[in-house]
Protein backbone atom coordinates (compact mmCIF):
# COMPACT_ATOMS: atom_id res chain seq x y z
CA UNK A 1 0.00 0.00 0.00
CA UNK A 2 3.09 2.12 0.75
CA UNK A 3 4.03 1.50 -2.50
CA UNK A 4 0.30 2.41 -4.40
CA UNK A 5 -0.14 5.62 -2.51
CA UNK A 6 3.42 7.90 -1.96
CA UNK A 7 1.94 9.42 -5.18
CA UNK A 8 -1.24 8.91 -6.65
CA UNK A 9 -0.16 6.09 -9.27
CA UNK A 10 -2.48 6.14 -12.37
CA UNK A 11 -4.99 2.78 -11.37
CA UNK A 12 -3.52 0.95 -14.77
CA UNK A 13 -0.17 1.40 -13.70
CA UNK A 14 -1.09 -0.05 -9.93
CA UNK A 15 -3.34 -2.78 -11.92
CA UNK A 16 -0.32 -3.74 -14.13
CA UNK A 17 2.24 -4.26 -11.07
CA UNK A 18 -0.24 -6.33 -8.77
CA UNK A 19 -0.90 -8.49 -11.68
CA UNK A 20 2.03 -9.03 -12.91
CA UNK A 21 3.36 -10.13 -9.26
CA UNK A 22 0.88 -12.56 -9.33
CA UNK A 23 1.41 -14.28 -12.39
CA UNK A 24 5.08 -14.74 -11.65
CA UNK A 25 4.09 -15.64 -8.42
CA UNK A 26 2.22 -18.64 -10.01
CA UNK A 27 4.81 -19.14 -12.72
CA UNK A 28 7.04 -20.02 -9.75
CA UNK A 29 4.98 -22.21 -7.59
CA UNK A 30 4.22 -24.11 -11.00
CA UNK A 31 8.09 -24.51 -11.15
CA UNK A 32 8.11 -25.92 -7.78
CA UNK A 33 9.21 -22.83 -5.45
CA UNK A 34 6.99 -22.25 -2.06
CA UNK A 35 6.17 -18.93 -2.81
CA UNK A 36 4.59 -16.55 0.52
CA UNK A 37 2.71 -13.42 -1.90
CA UNK A 38 0.78 -11.16 0.09
CA UNK A 39 -2.17 -9.55 -1.29
CA UNK A 40 -3.20 -5.72 -0.61
CA UNK A 41 -6.42 -6.32 1.07
CA UNK A 42 -4.73 -9.45 3.66
CA UNK A 43 -5.12 -8.33 7.15
CA UNK A 44 -1.86 -9.43 8.05
CA UNK A 45 -0.31 -6.93 5.44
CA UNK A 46 1.41 -4.25 7.43
CA UNK A 47 1.49 -1.79 4.53
CA UNK A 48 4.84 -1.66 3.73
CA UNK A 49 8.20 -3.43 2.42
CA UNK A 50 10.28 -3.17 5.20
CA UNK A 51 7.91 -4.22 8.07
CA UNK A 52 6.34 -7.19 5.64
CA UNK A 53 10.08 -8.16 5.63
CA UNK A 54 10.23 -7.87 8.91
CA UNK A 55 7.39 -9.91 9.70
CA UNK A 56 8.24 -12.55 7.37
CA UNK A 57 11.70 -12.70 9.04
CA UNK A 58 9.97 -13.16 12.12
CA UNK A 59 7.72 -16.04 10.97
CA UNK A 60 9.83 -18.21 8.92
CA UNK A 61 13.02 -17.47 9.72
CA UNK A 62 15.08 -17.83 6.58
CA UNK A 63 18.90 -18.27 6.66
CA UNK A 64 19.16 -15.58 4.51
CA UNK A 65 17.59 -12.58 3.02
CA UNK A 66 18.46 -11.31 -0.56
CA UNK A 67 17.35 -8.35 -2.48
CA UNK A 68 17.99 -6.84 -5.77
CA UNK A 69 18.83 -3.25 -6.00
CA UNK A 70 15.79 -0.98 -5.82
CA UNK A 71 14.52 1.10 -8.11
CA UNK A 72 13.64 4.33 -6.18
CA UNK A 73 16.37 5.47 -3.87
CA UNK A 74 13.40 6.32 -1.05
CA UNK A 75 12.34 2.46 -0.91
CA UNK A 76 16.24 1.14 -0.90
CA UNK A 77 16.87 3.66 1.88
CA UNK A 78 14.19 1.97 4.17
CA UNK A 79 15.42 -1.37 2.90
CA UNK A 80 19.22 -0.47 4.02
CA UNK A 81 18.19 1.14 7.41
CA UNK A 82 15.38 -1.73 8.39
CA UNK A 83 17.43 -3.67 10.58
CA UNK A 84 17.62 -6.90 8.50
CA UNK A 85 20.89 -8.75 7.22
CA UNK A 86 20.03 -8.21 3.53
CA UNK A 87 22.50 -9.84 0.51
CA UNK A 88 22.37 -7.56 -2.56
CA UNK A 89 22.74 -8.18 -5.91
CA UNK A 90 22.68 -5.87 -8.51
CA UNK A 91 19.56 -5.22 -11.61
CA UNK A 92 19.85 -7.89 -13.72
CA UNK A 93 17.08 -5.66 -16.21
CA UNK A 94 20.44 -2.97 -16.98
CA UNK A 95 23.41 -3.80 -18.59
CA UNK A 96 25.34 -1.18 -16.69
CA UNK A 97 25.75 -1.73 -12.97
CA UNK A 98 25.89 1.57 -10.86
CA UNK A 99 29.58 0.41 -9.76
CA UNK A 100 30.42 0.52 -13.51
CA UNK A 101 28.39 4.05 -14.28
CA UNK A 102 30.01 6.06 -11.05
CA UNK A 103 33.50 4.38 -12.79
CA UNK A 104 32.88 6.21 -16.09
CA UNK A 105 31.52 9.04 -14.68
CA UNK A 106 34.53 9.88 -12.20
CA UNK A 107 36.33 12.77 -12.67
CA UNK A 108 34.21 14.11 -15.88
CA UNK A 109 32.80 17.69 -15.16
CA UNK A 110 29.82 17.09 -17.71
CA UNK A 111 28.28 13.58 -18.29
CA UNK A 112 27.52 13.48 -21.91
CA UNK A 113 25.11 10.75 -22.77
CA UNK A 114 26.54 10.47 -26.39
CA UNK A 115 29.97 9.66 -25.13
CA UNK A 116 28.09 7.10 -22.28
CA UNK A 117 26.46 5.56 -25.39
CA UNK A 118 29.55 4.99 -27.45
CA UNK A 119 31.40 2.98 -24.86
CA UNK A 120 27.60 1.20 -24.20
CA UNK A 121 27.65 0.05 -28.23
CA UNK A 122 31.28 -0.99 -27.36
CA UNK A 123 30.73 -2.99 -24.42
CA UNK A 124 27.49 -4.38 -26.38
CA UNK A 125 29.15 -5.02 -29.84
CA UNK A 126 25.92 -3.77 -31.22
CA UNK A 127 26.01 -2.49 -34.77
CA UNK A 128 29.87 -2.49 -34.99
CA UNK A 129 31.77 -3.62 -37.96
CA UNK A 130 34.27 -5.49 -37.53
CA UNK A 131 36.79 -3.07 -36.47
CA UNK A 132 35.08 -2.09 -34.10
CA UNK A 133 33.79 1.37 -35.70
CA UNK A 134 30.02 2.24 -35.98
CA UNK A 135 28.40 0.47 -38.84
CA UNK A 136 27.19 3.21 -41.32
CA UNK A 137 30.09 5.64 -40.67
CA UNK A 138 28.77 6.90 -37.48
CA UNK A 139 27.24 6.37 -33.79
CA UNK A 140 24.13 8.49 -34.11
CA UNK A 141 21.40 8.72 -36.91
CA UNK A 142 19.16 11.16 -34.53
CA UNK A 143 18.76 14.22 -37.17
CA UNK A 144 17.47 11.36 -40.06
CA UNK A 145 14.30 10.47 -36.74
CA UNK A 146 12.30 14.09 -36.82
CA UNK A 147 10.08 13.48 -39.92
CA UNK A 148 6.34 14.61 -40.44
CA UNK A 149 3.70 11.94 -40.42
CA UNK A 150 2.94 12.07 -44.02
CA UNK A 151 -0.80 12.64 -44.84
CA UNK A 152 -2.75 9.65 -44.71
CA UNK A 153 -0.11 7.50 -43.02
CA UNK A 154 -1.73 4.84 -41.01
CA UNK A 155 0.08 3.63 -37.66
CA UNK A 156 -0.42 -0.93 -37.09
CA UNK A 157 -3.67 -0.64 -35.13
CA UNK A 158 -2.46 -1.25 -30.91
CA UNK A 159 -2.10 -5.25 -29.87
CA UNK A 160 -4.34 -5.34 -26.99
CA UNK A 161 -4.60 -8.61 -24.17
CA UNK A 162 -7.45 -9.25 -23.06
CA UNK A 163 -7.47 -9.36 -19.00
CA UNK A 164 -7.91 -12.90 -17.51
CA UNK A 165 -8.78 -13.97 -14.48
CA UNK A 166 -6.28 -12.39 -12.09
CA UNK A 167 -5.61 -9.41 -13.72
CA UNK A 168 -10.04 -9.07 -13.16
CA UNK A 169 -9.32 -9.87 -9.99
CA UNK A 170 -6.89 -6.73 -9.37
CA UNK A 171 -8.58 -4.70 -11.60
CA UNK A 172 -12.12 -4.95 -9.30
CA UNK A 173 -9.00 -4.34 -5.97
CA UNK A 174 -7.39 -1.89 -7.86
CA UNK A 175 -11.35 0.18 -8.50
CA UNK A 176 -11.76 -0.68 -4.70
CA UNK A 177 -9.14 1.03 -3.09
CA UNK A 178 -7.57 3.54 -5.22
CA UNK A 179 -10.92 4.82 -6.85
CA UNK A 180 -9.55 8.50 -5.84
CA UNK A 181 -6.45 8.27 -8.20
CA UNK A 182 -6.50 10.28 -11.65
CA UNK A 183 -6.85 8.23 -15.13
CA UNK A 184 -9.23 5.33 -15.68
CA UNK A 185 -9.04 1.55 -15.37
CA UNK A 186 -11.62 0.70 -18.50
CA UNK A 187 -9.09 0.64 -21.04
CA UNK A 188 -6.61 -1.44 -19.53
CA UNK A 189 -4.83 -4.15 -22.11
CA UNK A 190 -1.42 -4.11 -21.10
CA UNK A 191 0.58 -7.35 -21.21
CA UNK A 192 1.04 -8.39 -17.39
CA UNK A 193 3.22 -11.82 -18.16
CA UNK A 194 6.49 -12.52 -20.16
CA UNK A 195 5.05 -14.64 -23.08
CA UNK A 196 2.23 -11.66 -23.61
CA UNK A 197 5.06 -9.07 -23.23
CA UNK A 198 6.75 -10.98 -25.99
CA UNK A 199 3.67 -11.23 -28.10
CA UNK A 200 3.64 -7.22 -27.83
CA UNK A 201 7.38 -6.90 -28.65
CA UNK A 202 6.87 -9.28 -31.99
CA UNK A 203 4.24 -7.18 -32.82
CA UNK A 204 5.93 -4.04 -33.13
CA UNK A 205 9.00 -5.97 -34.88
CA UNK A 206 6.31 -6.79 -37.25
CA UNK A 207 4.05 -4.18 -37.91
CA UNK A 208 6.36 -0.74 -36.09
CA UNK A 209 9.99 -0.71 -36.30
CA UNK A 210 10.19 -0.22 -40.04
CA UNK A 211 8.47 3.35 -39.37
CA UNK A 212 9.38 4.03 -35.72
CA UNK A 213 12.90 5.60 -36.44
CA UNK A 214 11.54 8.44 -39.29
CA UNK A 215 7.90 8.89 -37.22
CA UNK A 216 9.32 8.76 -33.62
CA UNK A 217 8.88 12.20 -32.90
CA UNK A 218 5.79 13.03 -34.58
CA UNK A 219 2.62 13.39 -33.10
CA UNK A 220 -1.19 12.94 -34.43
CA UNK A 221 -4.59 13.50 -32.98
CA UNK A 222 -6.72 10.80 -31.64
CA UNK A 223 -3.51 8.45 -32.58
CA UNK A 224 -1.28 7.59 -28.83
CA UNK A 225 0.84 5.12 -30.32
CA UNK A 226 1.39 5.32 -33.66
CA UNK A 227 4.49 3.55 -34.32
CA UNK A 228 5.76 3.16 -30.79
CA UNK A 229 6.05 0.08 -29.24
CA UNK A 230 4.35 0.45 -26.12
CA UNK A 231 7.03 -2.20 -23.92
CA UNK A 232 8.28 0.25 -22.05
CA UNK A 233 6.52 -0.30 -18.92
CA UNK A 234 6.95 -4.00 -19.48
CA UNK A 235 10.59 -3.70 -20.03
CA UNK A 236 11.05 -1.69 -16.47
CA UNK A 237 8.90 -4.44 -14.72
CA UNK A 238 11.08 -7.34 -16.05
CA UNK A 239 8.94 -8.68 -18.08
CA UNK A 240 11.17 -8.16 -21.27
CA UNK A 241 14.80 -8.30 -21.61
CA UNK A 242 16.96 -5.42 -22.97
CA UNK A 243 19.75 -7.68 -24.56
CA UNK A 244 16.72 -9.78 -26.28
CA UNK A 245 15.40 -6.32 -27.36
CA UNK A 246 18.38 -5.12 -28.18
CA UNK A 247 19.37 -8.21 -30.46
CA UNK A 248 16.58 -8.87 -31.93
CA UNK A 249 16.47 -4.65 -33.13
CA UNK A 250 19.90 -5.79 -34.88
CA UNK A 251 18.69 -8.77 -36.71
CA UNK A 252 16.02 -6.86 -38.11
CA UNK A 253 18.64 -4.61 -39.83
CA UNK A 254 21.37 -7.05 -40.77
CA UNK A 255 18.42 -9.08 -43.00
CA UNK A 256 17.85 -5.72 -44.70
CA UNK A 257 14.38 -5.36 -43.09
CA UNK A 258 14.78 -1.98 -41.40
CA UNK A 259 16.59 1.12 -41.94
CA UNK A 260 19.82 1.92 -39.67
CA UNK A 261 18.22 5.06 -38.19
CA UNK A 262 15.24 2.87 -36.85
CA UNK A 263 17.46 0.27 -35.50
CA UNK A 264 19.90 2.60 -34.44
CA UNK A 265 17.48 5.27 -33.07
CA UNK A 266 16.27 2.10 -30.66
CA UNK A 267 19.07 0.77 -29.44
CA UNK A 268 20.31 3.90 -28.62
CA UNK A 269 17.13 4.70 -26.30
CA UNK A 270 18.31 1.16 -24.53
CA UNK A 271 21.41 1.30 -24.22
CA UNK A 272 22.19 5.17 -24.14
CA UNK A 273 19.52 6.81 -22.47
CA UNK A 274 17.72 4.71 -20.52
CA UNK A 275 21.07 3.01 -18.83
CA UNK A 276 22.57 6.85 -18.54
CA UNK A 277 19.23 8.28 -16.47
CA UNK A 278 19.21 5.08 -14.72
CA UNK A 279 23.00 5.93 -14.08
CA UNK A 280 22.71 9.63 -12.82
CA UNK A 281 20.35 8.86 -10.51
CA UNK A 282 21.93 6.77 -8.60
CA UNK A 283 25.53 9.03 -8.50
CA UNK A 284 23.64 11.87 -7.93
CA UNK A 285 20.59 10.77 -5.35
CA UNK A 286 19.57 12.23 -2.81
CA UNK A 287 20.54 15.70 -3.75
CA UNK A 288 19.47 15.21 -7.21
CA UNK A 289 15.71 15.66 -6.15
CA UNK A 290 16.12 18.80 -4.60
CA UNK A 291 17.48 21.06 -7.91
CA UNK A 292 15.22 23.94 -8.67
CA UNK A 293 17.97 25.84 -10.61
CA UNK A 294 15.62 27.90 -12.46
CA UNK A 295 13.78 29.09 -9.29
CA UNK A 296 10.39 27.78 -10.13
CA UNK A 297 7.31 27.93 -7.48
CA UNK A 298 4.25 27.84 -9.62
CA UNK A 299 1.37 25.57 -8.95
CA UNK A 300 0.67 22.78 -11.02
CA UNK A 301 -2.66 23.60 -13.22
CA UNK A 302 -5.43 21.33 -12.15
CA UNK A 303 -5.88 20.63 -16.07
CA UNK A 304 -2.56 18.32 -15.87
CA UNK A 305 -5.04 16.31 -13.61
CA UNK A 306 -8.16 16.68 -15.98
CA UNK A 307 -6.78 17.35 -19.67
CA UNK A 308 -9.10 20.12 -19.09
CA UNK A 309 -7.92 22.69 -21.67
CA UNK A 310 -8.50 24.68 -24.71
CA UNK A 311 -5.01 24.19 -25.76
CA UNK A 312 -5.14 21.26 -27.98
CA UNK A 313 -1.96 19.84 -27.69
CA UNK A 314 -1.80 19.82 -24.19
CA UNK A 315 -5.74 17.95 -24.04
CA UNK A 316 -4.17 15.35 -26.46
CA UNK A 317 -1.21 14.69 -24.64
CA UNK A 318 -3.19 14.61 -21.44
CA UNK A 319 -6.31 12.62 -22.19
CA UNK A 320 -4.40 10.46 -23.48
CA UNK A 321 -2.02 9.99 -20.29
CA UNK A 322 -5.25 9.44 -18.45
CA UNK A 323 -6.89 7.11 -20.45
CA UNK A 324 -3.82 4.31 -20.93
CA UNK A 325 -0.95 5.86 -18.73
CA UNK A 326 0.69 6.51 -21.46
CA UNK A 327 2.05 9.09 -23.96
CA UNK A 328 5.29 8.57 -25.94
CA UNK A 329 8.92 10.95 -25.40
CA UNK A 330 7.97 13.74 -27.64
CA UNK A 331 4.52 14.42 -26.43
CA UNK A 332 6.10 14.38 -22.40
CA UNK A 333 9.07 16.27 -23.52
CA UNK A 334 7.71 19.21 -25.75
CA UNK A 335 4.26 19.43 -25.12
CA UNK A 336 3.53 18.77 -21.26
CA UNK A 337 7.05 19.30 -20.42
CA UNK A 338 7.83 22.18 -22.55
CA UNK A 339 4.81 24.24 -21.00
CA UNK A 340 5.66 23.31 -17.38
CA UNK A 341 9.01 24.42 -18.18
CA UNK A 342 7.62 27.59 -19.94
CA UNK A 343 4.89 28.31 -17.29
CA UNK A 344 8.00 27.77 -14.43
CA UNK A 345 6.13 25.10 -12.57
CA UNK A 346 7.61 24.21 -9.33
CA UNK A 347 9.92 21.17 -10.10
CA UNK A 348 8.71 18.57 -7.29
CA UNK A 349 4.73 19.32 -8.72
CA UNK A 350 5.49 18.19 -11.84
CA UNK A 351 8.07 15.33 -11.18
CA UNK A 352 5.00 14.19 -9.11
CA UNK A 353 2.79 14.14 -12.21
CA UNK A 354 5.10 12.26 -14.60
CA UNK A 355 5.95 9.38 -11.54
CA UNK A 356 1.99 9.36 -10.90
CA UNK A 357 0.48 9.58 -14.61
CA UNK A 358 2.87 7.08 -16.41
CA UNK A 359 3.12 2.96 -16.65
CA UNK A 360 6.63 2.71 -17.05
CA UNK A 361 7.46 5.82 -14.61
CA UNK A 362 9.98 4.86 -11.96
CA UNK A 363 11.73 7.17 -9.75
CA UNK A 364 14.97 5.87 -11.40
CA UNK A 365 13.77 7.24 -14.67
CA UNK A 366 11.29 10.08 -13.96
CA UNK A 367 13.23 11.89 -11.89
CA UNK A 368 16.58 12.58 -13.78
CA UNK A 369 14.06 13.16 -17.30
CA UNK A 370 11.95 15.32 -15.36
CA UNK A 371 13.86 17.34 -12.97
CA UNK A 372 16.97 16.70 -15.31
CA UNK A 373 15.36 16.73 -18.81
CA UNK A 374 12.55 18.34 -18.49
CA UNK A 375 12.51 20.89 -16.13
CA UNK A 376 16.47 22.05 -16.84
CA UNK A 377 16.35 22.18 -12.36
CA UNK A 378 19.75 20.43 -12.50
CA UNK A 379 21.41 23.61 -14.03
CA UNK A 380 22.67 21.17 -17.24
CA UNK A 381 23.99 18.82 -15.89
CA UNK A 382 21.73 16.06 -17.95
CA UNK A 383 21.20 18.51 -20.60
CA UNK A 384 23.63 21.21 -21.72
CA UNK A 385 20.40 23.41 -22.97
CA UNK A 386 16.67 23.64 -21.89
CA UNK A 387 14.12 21.87 -24.07
CA UNK A 388 12.21 25.71 -24.47
CA UNK A 389 9.99 25.60 -27.86
CA UNK A 390 7.33 27.66 -29.31
CA UNK A 391 3.85 26.72 -30.86
CA UNK A 392 6.18 26.28 -34.07
CA UNK A 393 7.91 23.27 -32.91
CA UNK A 394 4.15 21.51 -32.24
CA UNK A 395 2.78 22.53 -35.51
CA UNK A 396 5.82 21.19 -37.63
CA UNK A 397 5.67 17.51 -35.48
CA UNK A 398 1.67 17.37 -35.10
CA UNK A 399 -1.71 18.16 -36.64
CA UNK A 400 -2.75 19.46 -33.29
CA UNK A 401 -3.04 22.93 -34.46
CA UNK A 402 -5.50 22.72 -36.79
CA UNK A 403 -7.97 21.30 -33.90
CA UNK A 404 -6.72 23.85 -31.48
CA UNK A 405 -8.75 27.06 -30.19
CA UNK A 406 -5.26 29.60 -30.28
CA UNK A 407 -3.97 30.09 -33.64
CA UNK A 408 -0.49 29.40 -33.59
CA UNK A 409 0.22 31.59 -36.11
CA UNK A 410 -0.35 34.58 -33.56
CA UNK A 411 1.73 35.34 -30.11
CA UNK A 412 0.18 38.48 -28.51
CA UNK A 413 -3.36 38.73 -29.23
CA UNK A 414 -6.06 36.92 -27.07
CA UNK A 415 -6.62 33.70 -29.00
CA UNK A 416 -2.27 33.46 -29.58
CA UNK A 417 -1.10 29.98 -28.89
CA UNK A 418 0.13 30.28 -25.05
CA UNK A 419 3.12 28.88 -25.87
CA UNK A 420 4.60 31.66 -28.02
CA UNK A 421 4.61 34.34 -25.65
CA UNK A 422 5.53 31.64 -22.75
CA UNK A 423 8.23 30.78 -25.00
CA UNK A 424 9.57 34.26 -25.20
CA UNK A 425 8.67 35.23 -21.59
CA UNK A 426 10.77 32.42 -20.26
CA UNK A 427 13.80 33.34 -22.37
CA UNK A 428 13.57 36.65 -20.87
CA UNK A 429 13.38 36.20 -17.28
CA UNK A 430 15.98 33.88 -17.80
CA UNK A 431 18.00 36.47 -19.45
CA UNK A 432 21.10 36.35 -17.03
CA UNK A 433 21.06 32.60 -16.44
CA UNK A 434 20.79 31.24 -20.16
CA UNK A 435 22.28 33.93 -22.59
CA UNK A 436 25.60 32.48 -21.91
CA UNK A 437 25.04 29.09 -23.02
CA UNK A 438 26.92 28.48 -26.24
CA UNK A 439 23.53 26.70 -27.42
CA UNK A 440 21.03 29.41 -27.03
CA UNK A 441 23.00 31.99 -28.61
CA UNK A 442 20.79 32.09 -31.80
CA UNK A 443 17.62 32.32 -29.92
CA UNK A 444 18.83 35.18 -28.01
CA UNK A 445 20.22 36.79 -31.30
CA UNK A 446 16.31 36.46 -32.73
CA UNK A 447 15.14 38.08 -29.60
CA UNK A 448 17.82 41.14 -29.88
CA UNK A 449 16.58 41.86 -33.21
CA UNK A 450 13.13 41.73 -32.08
CA UNK A 451 11.52 45.57 -31.92
CA UNK A 452 10.99 46.75 -28.13
CA UNK A 453 7.17 47.18 -28.65
CA UNK A 454 7.01 43.34 -29.95
CA UNK A 455 9.41 42.34 -26.90
CA UNK A 456 7.09 44.44 -24.31
CA UNK A 457 3.64 42.76 -25.74
CA UNK A 458 5.17 39.44 -25.16
CA UNK A 459 6.20 39.80 -22.06
CA UNK A 460 2.55 41.16 -21.39
CA UNK A 461 0.79 38.30 -22.65
CA UNK A 462 3.20 36.06 -20.73
CA UNK A 463 2.36 37.99 -17.52
CA UNK A 464 -1.19 37.67 -18.18
CA UNK A 465 -1.33 33.89 -19.09
CA UNK A 466 0.70 33.21 -15.93
CA UNK A 467 -2.09 35.24 -14.14
CA UNK A 468 -4.11 33.49 -15.04
CA UNK A 469 -2.45 30.08 -13.97
CA UNK A 470 -2.23 31.87 -10.71
CA UNK A 471 -5.69 32.81 -10.17
CA UNK A 472 -6.10 28.85 -10.52
CA UNK A 473 -7.76 29.06 -14.23
CA UNK A 474 -6.91 27.12 -17.29
CA UNK A 475 -5.68 28.22 -20.65
FE1 LIG B 1 -0.81 23.70 -28.93
FE2 LIG B 1 -0.56 26.26 -29.62
FE3 LIG B 1 -0.92 24.42 -31.48
FE4 LIG B 1 -2.90 25.04 -29.84
S1 LIG B 1 -1.97 26.38 -31.32
S2 LIG B 1 -2.27 22.97 -30.45
S3 LIG B 1 -1.80 25.45 -27.95
S4 LIG B 1 0.83 24.57 -30.12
Amino acid sequence: MEEARHVPHHPQKIALIFSAMRHFAEALKQRGTQVHYVTLDDPQNTGSVPSELRRWQSLIKPDELHITDCGDWRLEQSLRICGLAIHWHSDSRFLCTRAEFADWAAEKKQLRMEFFYREMRRKSGLLLNGDGTPVGGAWNFDADNRKQLPKGARPPSPARFTPDVITADVLALVAEHFSGHYGTLDTFDYPVTHADAQALWEYFLDWGLAAFGDYQDAMATDEPFLFHARISAALNIGLLDVRKLCSDVEAAYWSGGIALNAAEGFIRQLIGWREYVRGVYWLKMPDYATGNALGNTRSLPEFYWTGETKMNCMHQAISQSLEHAYAHHIQRLMVTGNFALLAGIAPPQICEWYLAIYMDAFDWVELPNTLGMVMHADGGYLGSKPYCASGQYIKRMSDYCKGCAYKVSESTTEDACPFNALYWHFLMRHDELLRGNQRMGMVYKNLDRMADTKQRALWQRGEMLLARLDAGGSL
